[in-house]
């Protein structure tokens, strides 16, 4: 049961947000530069932000060779070229808004590891820089070879490196929590602890139901809702045509001498490494069982831990001995094409979701373009 000083103050707003990942907050942001004055808030489930967001990797990168050959194919040229301009255009917006310090932004440049079964990609690099030229203005992929042995992969595994050089990395936490206090400081609230039980638009304004330890239950009013609970969000909104995705990292203690640096994709994405200092982040294996990593739980797994440990042994670090510090795992959100879902449900409720592997750079531009879709009317 909630005191009249509680429903006259915590319970209305005019925009109203679930999630606050880096769409959430993204979103409020750009509602925010709009509306200097509105009454914005955000609703977390957890204490603090719990989605992929913080769980993340950490890669700013628009997409690896092998990656974009895909894309092409699925997408179509100008599709693709569309989703690599939101993803530049995302990261471009998410440093000069938080500063490059701020979140530990490096650009090392990304690498992609080719295998004998990648190696007729590396046919399409002229193509596919002559389709970037008009985004970069220069070739983005190159050979690398000669790093193969610099960074001391296994020569019999890895039979050519190709090279990004606009390809940077962040550290996670510092970037939303730097989210966290641009949102404080632009007077916007986020309630943590609110898990939302369900939705309902009656098409005046929205009713948002939260389960309440205290209170038992807690109804919010909103005259708009936006919905950025990315690989959650069937739970509020069954139709949604979404997939999780699990996704599994390990970190690795500091190591001496470690030979990596920069941002490293292989087989076509589903393993990502980087360094973060002296210590190495080494995610994915998702491909090993694409059926039970549709899931929501965030639970790590023997089969794709022990993988990861596997391929860092013999094929990343076959000479540099290393322990394992830490494992963890979080959900990304998949669906027929890469291309985020950002629309609008009913006439007071729009959702963004559907980020993907790439949110880091794509987020900001989703939070943008879906403030823009509340502001529209
Ligand atoms: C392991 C892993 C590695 C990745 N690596 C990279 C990378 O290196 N580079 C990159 O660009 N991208 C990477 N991604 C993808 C990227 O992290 C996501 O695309 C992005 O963070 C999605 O942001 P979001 O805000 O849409 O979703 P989320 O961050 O998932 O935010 C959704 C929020 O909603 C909250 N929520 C859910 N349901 C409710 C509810 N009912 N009530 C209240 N709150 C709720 C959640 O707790 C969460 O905080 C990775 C993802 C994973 C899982």
């Amino acid at each position: 049961m909630i005191s009249f000083w509680e429903k006259q103050t915590f319970v209305h707003s005019h925009f109203l947000i679930i999630g606050s990942g880096i769409t959430g907050l993204s979103t409020a942001l750009s509602l925010r530069e709009k509306y200097p004055t509105k009454n914005i808030l955000v609703l977390e489930r957890g204490i603090f932000p719990s989605g992929a967001s913080t769980k993340n990797a950490g890669f700013a990168c628009f997409g690896s060779l092998t990656e974009l050959i895909s894309d092409y194919e699925t997408l179509g040229e100008l599709d693709m070229l569309a989703l690599i301009e939101k993803r530049r255009r995302g990261l471009e917006t998410l440093r000069s808004r938080l500063g490059d310090e701020v979140i530990d932004y490096q650009q090392h440049g990304g690498y992609e590891l080719i295998t004998e079964s990648e190696i007729g990609a590396l046919e399409h690099i002229k193509s596919m820089n002559t389709r970037l030229m008009p985004l970069f203005g220069e070739p983005v992929f190159s050979m690398k070879n000669e790093d193969i042995k610099k960074f001391g992969f296994d020569e019999d595994t890895v039979k050519a490196l190709v090279y990004n050089p606009f390809e940077g990395q962040i550290h996670t936490g510092k970037m939303m929590r730097a989210l966290l206090k641009l949102a404080a400081e632009k007077n916007i609230q986020v309630y943590t602890g609110a898990d939302v039980e369900s939705i309902e638009d009656d098409h005046r304004r929205v009713y948002v139901k939260i389960k309440d330890k205290i209170n038992d239950e807690i109804t919010l009013r909103s005259k708009k809702l936006i919905v950025c609970t990315n690989a959650f969000s069937k739970k509020l909104l069954p139709n949604l045509e979404l997939n999780p995705g699990r996704g599994q990292v390990l970190v690795t203690e500091p190591i001496d001498d470690l030979k990596i640096k920069g941002t490293f994709h292989f087989d076509e994405g589903y393993y990502y490494f980087r360094n973060i200092g002296d210590r190495v982040i080494f995610g994915g294996g998702r491909n090993l069982d694409l059926e039970g990593e549709t899931t929501t739980e965030m639970q790590t797994t023997d089969l794709i831990i022990n993988n990861l440990k596997e391929k860092l042994e013999n094929v990343i670090m076959p000479n540099q001995p290393f322990k394992v510090e830490q494992t963890w795992a979080g959900i990304m959100a998949f669906g027929k094409d890469k291309t985020p879902i950002i629309e609008r449900v009913s006439p007071n409720v729009t959702v963004a979701a559907r980020l993907g592997g790439m949110g880091v750079a794509i987020g900001t531009a989703v939070g943008e373009q879906a403030a823009s879709l509340v502001y529209q009317e």
